[in-house]
């Protein structure tokens, strides 16, 4: 694993990114780290930057905190199963993802459904991602997918082995409002976050998880609110939207339509800090590797919302609502951040005016605690400016 420099600076920050909704924008042009969190923002006068370990100039780029996926099925190391894919994660890397949240281990050939299986399942899947880290991106996994038959005595023994996240409740044989209510109660109760599967199945196997069902279960939060990839009606959407106060996320891996009209819903109800977004991958669709930073763009253009809005949900938003140490730029944060420009030909007066009229940005450099972790992406158009490591 490559060790975070012990001082980081990143100077000629075009634009700073922070993640949260409240102020998207900060006045500054200079980050540093130390250790790999956050130490200091704002202007480079102001700042201490001498005997940097990592200097980097940004060349007027700007900065954001890393990318967060909310919803992924990763099952082993940088491997998928579901498209016999390998390094997606990586890929993933040069979309600007620097966290990943799984959303249950689901495709693993032969996933064990008896309980002792699928727990021990869940505790091994924490360990390896806890302990390996692909290309550097934090993978936040072991996240079982219940089964009836479960008691709270189970939610409390995983919870003491280190799982912290529940798979998608509704992929399992718990399809019932009543049953999945006390599942999501019980891993609540210890520390386990949840979520469900919203909308029609995904996939042959998966079932119909309708409005009832997830208002009932009460799990933390609306899984893909807009379908993976069938969305519920309209109306059962907007019921969501204004019947709980639960996460509403949306993925790349659904209906664009649903998303559009969950997010306006956030907004008429004055809950934006509500919407998070997620790919969904590794799934029937594939593997996303921009899946995150389309979503942004798509939000913002079709949904004529400010780019760095849309960054936000994707950042800040996830990190509070799932309890991570990045997603924002404040001092002791995790030093997770993306340099990006507009797109090399795009059009727009800047980079996010070229993101709200539906255009990716390039990424041309990620930063994972501290420590570079990939230069200018293979996957993104290129960016019109590039990051430059000086020392
Ligand atoms: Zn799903």
């Amino acid at each position: 694993m490559v060790s975070p420099a012990r001082k980081l600076v990143i100077r000629n920050i075009g634009l700073m990114l922070s993640g949260a909704l409240e102020q998207p924008i900060l006045d500054g042009d200079t980050v540093v780290s130390i250790d790999g969190k956050i130490a200091g923002i704002g202007h480079e006068k102001d700042l201490d930057t001498g005997n940097p370990d990592t200097l980097i100039d940004a060349h007027g780029t700007a900065l954001s905190p890393g990318l967060i996926d909310s919803h992924v099925h990763p099952v082993i190391g940088d491997y998928t199963p579901r498209q016999q894919q390998v390094n997606w994660i990586d890929s993933c890397l040069h979309g600007g993802v620097t966290t990943m949240i799984s959303a249950g281990e689901v495709h693993l050939p032969g996933r064990p459904k008896d309980i002792v299986g699928l727990k021990a399942m869940a505790i091994a899947s924490q360990r390896w991602y806890e302990n390996f880290r692909p290309s550097g991106v934090k993978v936040h996994a072991g996240a079982p997918v219940i089964e009836e038959g479960m008691e709270e005595q189970d939610f409390k023994d995983m919870a003491e082995a280190g799982v912290t996240l529940l798979g998608e409740v509704g992929l399992g044989s718990v399809k019932a409002g009543d049953k999945a209510k006390l599942m999501v109660a019980w891993a609540r109760k210890y520390g386990i976050q949840s979520t469900i599967h919203t909308g029609g199945p995904s996939i042959p196997g998966s079932g119909l998880i309708d409005k009832d069902v997830v208002l009932e279960a009460d799990a933390d939060i609306i899984g893909h609110i807009n379908g993976g990839h069938t969305a519920l009606p309209d109306d059962q959407i907007v019921c969501l939207c204004e019947s709980c106060k639960r996460g509403i996320e949306l993925v790349h891996n659904g209906n664009e339509r649903a998303a559009l009209l969950a997010m306006r819903t956030a907004f008429e109800l004055g809950q934006s800090e509500r919407v998070i977004l997620g790919t969904d991958a590794p799934a029937g669709s594939g593997v996303q590797p921009l899946g995150i930073l389309r979503m942004i763009a798509m939000l913002s253009s079709l949904g004529d919302i400010p780019a760095e809005t849309a960054f936000c949900f994707a950042t800040g938003n996830t990190a509070r609502m799932r309890g991570l140490d990045c997603g924002l730029i404040e001092t002791g944060k995790a030093a997770d951040f993306i340099l990006i420009d507009t797109a090399q030909h795009a059009p727009g007066k800047d980079m996010l005016d070229s993101i709200h009229q539906g255009n990716l940005p390039g990424v041309g450099m990620t930063v994972i605690d501290g420590a570079i972790r990939s230069t200018r992406s293979r996957n993104t158009p290129p960016a019109t400016r590039l990051p430059e490591q000086v020392k």
